[in-house]
């Protein structure tokens, strides 16, 4: 790929922006250490421009980092409630302050519309506005027991310094979900964002910096280096627990050493949701919910629909018509360009992965309705195309796949047994209730998210208790939000994020007895 000039974000209000370029955010600054000469090339999914190089983090910076943190953790774990939630305060305005260049940020690294990284920066503030509150409110118990003198008390106390992974599809929310918890409880952390999409979260710590947070608290290490720079992290002693967002497949490999040090493990793994709509539902409200949900980041979200069973009958027909009027009216292109609705995908991975799904769909007789690939798209009648109004039209147009939608698609096919990530909707046909449970629970290893559209309240109590997800929206897909429980069932997670559940997942439980 051609090297082309920085990009410059349009006036980051991070006073001097050249910081972003140095390298990692430890101790309270930005590190100008350099071991190699390897550096961190970010690009724009959108054009293939290099959005900013960055200094990739050396192993001396690695131990300096986790050594900051514990010595941060020592201090904060002593502050006063209300002194954390006066930082987190500050915190929130001043990236509500800079939201619309964290916004512009997080399009130029993720490539996702610049109204959904606006969506984006909202929703990661959130987290920290709902901490401000559960950071004043100290949690604990005081009791009698059975014998007269003798009181048991338990509190809540940070776990120590945390690890902290995460992907590049929010590249400020899956920070902010962990790291304002993770504060609030009076941990410190060592983060380590996607290399795809590092900036936001140097952004967010020098913003947390100006805040008042201590140095050493929030530490963000930038490399290309993912497996060895973790296992690192992993190895020094104040490490005390691994919060992880990603796939199942590192997930996994995480947790297993991990377990060698037998740290508190939070996993948020990949999804596999299935999408049902029986024929009671209300078709408009059921597209409208679809649409929604399976388009935010091009189809690249977790809690994606990514089956989505109809049931026999007349509302299979104009669900079918609803969504393919909806579905070709949506526009793609650069996010920073107005109008756009579907931005890149992240990588050449990523287009071949997806592509690989829906040629499998297409050869096992799948319909295609509209999208497709260059090779399934000769038989299809599809108007959408990739933009390339700038002078990069080839580069551009690699990482764009069009909006597609494919009917008759069956169980055996690969987009109904894998997360797919991609901006493609595959519709089954199902006959009957517990049919469509039993084939949207067997067919994945993922317990993600799930959606059921139905007017019967009998229908909808009986599927949100039979659906082997951890989240089950009914006539509703936006299930996500800083106070509710997120998290995963079977290969999709261990344990929830949001409100309380993130505060518990980064404390322990301490009792003691006392006689007086
Ligand atoms: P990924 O697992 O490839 O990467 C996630 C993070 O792990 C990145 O920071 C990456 O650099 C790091 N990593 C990669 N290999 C590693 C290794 N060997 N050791 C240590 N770290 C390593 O996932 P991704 O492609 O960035 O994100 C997409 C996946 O994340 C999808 O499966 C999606 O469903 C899942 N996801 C889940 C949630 C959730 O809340 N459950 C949210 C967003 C994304």
């Amino acid at each position: 790929m051609l090297e082309r000039p920085p990009v410059c974000w349009k006036g980051l209000q991070l006073n001097d922006s050249n910081l972003l370029g140095a390298g990692s955010f430890i101790d309270g600054s930005f590190s100008r250490s350099r071991s190699s000469d390897v550096d961190l090339i970010v690009t724009n999914p959108a054009n293939g421009g290099i959005v900013r190089r960055v200094v990739d983090i050396s192993d001396h910076d690695v131990k300096r980092a986790a050594t900051s943190a514990e010595t941060a953790f020592q201090l904060w774990r002593l502050s006063s409630l209300k002194n954390r939630s006066a930082f987190l305060r500050r915190w929130h305005t001043l990236v509500m302050e800079n939201r619309e260049d964290l916004a512009h940020l997080i399009t130029l690294e993720n490539g996702k519309p610049l109204s959904e990284a606006r969506v984006e920066v909202d929703y990661a503030a959130s987290f920290i506005d709902w901490n401000v509150l559960a950071a004043t409110q100290g949690r604990g118990s005081l009791a009698v027991q059975h014998e007269e003198d003798l009181y048991a008390s338990t509190t809540h106390q940070p776990i120590g310094v945390c690890l902290v992974i995460t992907p590049w599809n929010f590249p400020a929310a899956m920070i902010v979900r962990k790291v304002a918890p993770a504060l609030a409880a009076g941990c410190a952390v060592v983060a380590k964002p996607s290399d795809l999409t590092p900036l936001t979260a140097l952004a967010l710590a020098e913003l947390a910096s100006r805040a008042g947070a201590p140095r050493g608290l929030f530490n963000v290490l930038a490399t290309t280096r993912a497996g060895p720079v973790s296992d690192l992290v992993l190895q020094q002693r104040c490490i005390r627990m691994l919060s992880f967002t990603g796939s199942t497949r590192v997930g996994k490999l995480l947790a297993a050493k991990a377990g060698q040090r037998l740290l508190k493990t939070s996993l948020e793994l990949g999804g596999h949701a299935p999408f049902i709509v029986y024929d009671d539902a209300d078709v408009e409200a059921a597209v409208d919910g679809l649409m929604k949900n399976k388009f935010r980041v091009a189809g690249q979200t977790c809690i994606a629909a990514n089956r989505v069973f109809v049931q026999r009958g007349p509302i299979y027909h104009d669900f079918c018509t609803q969504l393919t009027e909806r579905m070709a009216s949506l526009v793609m292109g650069n996010g920073l360009e107005n109008g756009a609705q579907i931005g890149p995908l992240i990588s050449e991975a990523a287009v071949e992965r997806v592509t690989a799904h829906v040629d499998d769909a297409v050869a096992r007789g799948a319909t295609l309705v509209l999208g497709g690939t260059s090779k399934t798209k000769s038989s299809s009648s599809s108007e959408l195309e990739a933009s390339d109004d700038t002078d990069e039209g080839e580069e551009k147009a690699s990482l764009f796949f069009p909006p597609t939608l494919l009917l008759g698609v069956t169980d055996d096919m690969l987009l109904a047994k894998e997360e797919t990530f991609g901006p493609v909707v595959g519709v089954l046909m199902f006959t009957e209730e517990r049919e469509v449970i039993r084939r949207a629970n067997d067919n994945t290893e993922g317990g993600l998210a799930s959606y059921v559209y139905t007017s019967d309240a009998g229908r909808a109590l009986r599927a949100s208790k039979d659906l082997s997800f951890g989240m089950v929206g009914v006539n509703e897909t936006n299930v996500s939000n800083c106070a509710t429980p997120f998290g995963g069932m079977k290969e999709s997670g261990l344990g929830r994020e949001g409100g309380v559940h993130s505060l518990e997942a980064f404390t322990e439980v301490k009792y003691a007895l006392m006689r007086f």
